[in-house]
């Protein structure tokens, strides 16, 4: 069996070949011979063959136009095209855990605006903190290891905040103080939990990611946690996914976010699991049915 290994053409960092090390590692063990490319590779016009000598692609990016050619071409893409739209997008999955009634915090998703035009009118913003309180989460829908999530205090710190961002879409939510510096990262494959862990981040950051500077210890799951986990995997269908879940008060979990392309050295290191061996079996399943 023989698959791509799809990165992004432009993004690097140590983290992410780390875990493309780990895939390939593990793809080796199991004797599938999986090889790295960029969507660069595939610079064919629309309609030309695309990658006719593999048998599936593993799909560590978020380029979903490029993952619709692959899947119209034939290849099983993993993770689906539709489920890493998705993911990427926190209002998209935010209403796909909405449509299952799975439970998150409160959240409203800001106007859209043109990007030429931005956020001209923030009285809106005013609304949104009347119905969630002080202090607020202000996310950008497009956002990774909570570089783009904001902590606004004062309703002049979320009108600015949304300036600062204009014109990029956004949502807020309701700050669960319960959860502030910690949450628990779920990595599932397949519909299983594979491992968990409680994320800490750093003195003083309300956000819990590794990459922005906290740790991690292994926990185990309540059956109410588990079912949330899984469920938001459902919900966006995806194959492989790192769920988010804050603690609410009395420890009642609630979805953050999921990812599609979680960074799971993290969960390795902390909870001694393999899940590269795992997402690569899981594939190895999947693509057999297919051939
Ligand atoms: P990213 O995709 O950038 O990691 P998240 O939505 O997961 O963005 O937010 C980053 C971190 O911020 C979370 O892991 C969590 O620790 C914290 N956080 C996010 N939303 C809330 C919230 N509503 N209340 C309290 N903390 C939050």
């Amino acid at each position: 069996m023989k698959g791509i290994l799809l990165v992004n053409h432009f993004y690097q960092s140590r983290g992410l070949s780390a875990l493309c090390g780990r895939l390939e590692e593990e793809a080796a063990a199991l004797g599938v011979v999986l090889e790295r490319r960029t969507a660069a590779a595939f610079l064919t016009p629309l309609g030309a063959p695309l990658a006719p000598d593999f048998d599936f692609v593993l799909f560590w990016d978020k380029d979903i136009l490029l993952a619709r050619r692959f899947e119209a071409a034939g290849l099983p893409v993993l993770n689906t095209a539709d489920a890493i739209a998705l993911c990427d997008d926190k209002g998209a999955s935010a209403l796909a855990f909405e449509k299952q009634g799975l439970a998150m915090p409160k959240t409203l998703l800001a106007p859209f605006t043109y990007s030429p035009v931005g956020y001209t009118d923030t009285d809106f913003v005013k609304t949104a903190v009347a119905a969630l309180g002080l202090p607020v989460v202000i996310k950008e829908l497009f956002g990774s290891f909570g570089a783009q999530v904001y902590l606004a205090r004062s309703l002049k710190e979320a009108e600015a905040t949304v300036q600062a961002i204009s014109p990029r879409p956004f949502l807020m939510q309701e700050f669960i103080a319960a959860s502030v510096g910690r949450d628990i990262r779920v990595n599932v494959v397949g519909e299983r939990v594979i491992a968990a862990m409680e994320r800490r981040g750093r003195e003083g950051d309300f956000r819990s990611n590794i990459a922005a500077g906290g740790s991690g210890t292994p926990v185990r799951l309540s059956p109410e946690a588990e079912a949330l986990a899984l469920g938001a995997v459902k919900a966006v269908g995806a194959d492989f996914a790192g769920v988010d879940l804050l603690l609410g008060e009395g420890g009642t979990p609630l979805l953050c976010e999921i990812n599609s392309n979680p960074h799971f050295i993290g969960s390795e290191r902390y909870c001694g699991a393999n899940i590269a061996k795992e997402i690569i079996t899981h594939i190895i399943q999947k693509v057999r049915k297919t051939l």
